[in-house]
């Protein structure tokens, strides 16, 4: 029986999909430093052959950590692929499910997506010396299960103790001590909700840096939608949406799912008036599916990255501060702009990419 391999976290490339892991084809197991890969899929590359791919991209990093303690499954055939935080964990099939114009199952568009992933695992173990205010709301995502168990016990205690009170003294106290609790809860929902929004954000954020790691790599504005063309992904997408229970959603068919998710993510793609204006159409029926597509909100900063890099990724001296230079720039403008939690709730997608850009060009 096939099960979900990984808990997954807020960072998924496939968010309705988990990636699973059935029955062992290949079992290879090697360690390089203190990164773990493990080949558990139909091979087109060797263990060896992933790690040297991702030796590769450590070479990109220049003053960034390689991540720690990284446990990496290149798993049998599948869609997307699946970093998550809390275990550390990365999941990639060896190959991808095919769907419409797939071209192929060449070992270059998963490696394309493990290099993506890898970049979650990059931005994860550096982002604290970049931005303390990132790292404190990821913290407090971490505490959240814990103070919603809080929040359930001393519902219940105070309902217990409002249930048991005998004296009109103790009636008093008791109500007292509920309507302090509910008050609590309230304020701790309303913070809950802007958090959810935050990391939505940083999402975003998260995902632009991710698919830069992978178009360095391949030195390729492309390599992201030339890989994920062919998978299986986006007829997921597509049942989602007819699935009665996403009835309340704007509907997005297979050609604005292909425009969302990936002609985005094409750091060449130009940004004329006309593409601006569809960009924002589905900005707005994204926020009002209550999501924010996290491959979507910095689009057009995609393009501006590329301008700035497309000069330095072949050049042996500029490649390894273009990943780190990025970062700096990510780090200081979330700084910048969302200190007040706020902020996500009232964010304009336009200016937030115009401050972006402006960055951008400055720090390249
Ligand atoms: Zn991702």
């Amino acid at each position: 029986m096939k099960k979900p391999l990984l808990n997954v976290s807020i960072l998924l490339t496939v968010i309705s999909q988990p990636v699973v892991a059935a029955e062992r084809c290949e079992a290879v197991f090697g360690e390089v430093f203190n990164r773990t890969l493990e080949v558990t899929g139909p091979a087109l590359l060797t263990q060896k052959q992933y790690q040297e791919f991702l030796n590769s991209v450590d070479g990109l990093l220049g003053p960034l950590k390689a991540p720690e303690n990284l446990k990496v499954t290149m798993t049998e055939p599948g869609v997307g692929g699946v970093f998550s935080k809390d275990g550390n964990l990365i999941a990639v099939p060896t190959s991808f499910l095919k769907y419409g114009e797939s071209k192929g199952s060449h070992p270059k568009f998963t490696t394309a997506i493990l290099a993506h992933e890898y970049g979650h695992a990059v931005l994860n173990q550096n982002i604290k010396d970049y931005s303390k205010l990132w790292h404190s709301y990821e913290t407090e995502r971490t505490g959240s299960a814990e103070r919603a168990q809080k929040a359930m016990r001393d519902t219940v205690e105070a309902l217990n103790a409002l249930r048991n009170a005998k004296t009109p003294e103790e009636k008093a106290a008791a109500e007292a001590n509920k309507a302090k609790v509910f008050a609590e809860i309230k304020v701790s929902s309303e913070r809950g909700t802007d958090l959810v929004k935050m990391l939505t954000i940083m999402t975003a954020y998260n995902e632009m840096f991710a698919d830069t790691v992978s178009v360095v790599r391949f030195q390729d504005p492309r390599i992201i939608f030339k890989s994920l063309s062919g998978d299986a992904l986006i007829a997921s997408s597509v049942k989602m949406y007819k699935d009665p229970a996403t009835a309340y959603a704007v509907r997005f068919s297979e050609k604005d799912l292909k425009r969302i998710t990936l002609e985005n993510r094409q750091f060449d793609k130009s940004w004329g008036p006309a593409n601006l204006q569809q960009w924002q159409k589905d900005i707005s029926a994204t926020i009002a599916n209550k999501e924010m597509h996290p491959y979507l909100l910095l689009a057009p900063a995609r393009s501006a990255i590329w301008d700035a890099i497309k000069n330095k990724v072949r050049n042996p001296a500029e490649q390894p501060q273009i990943l780190a230079k990025l970062l700096q720039v990510i780090g200081n403008h979330f700084e910048a702009n969302f200190q007040d939690i706020k902020n996500a709730q009232t964010l304009n997608p336009m200016e937030m990419n115009q401050s972006l850009i402006r960055d951008i060009e400055k720090a390249f």
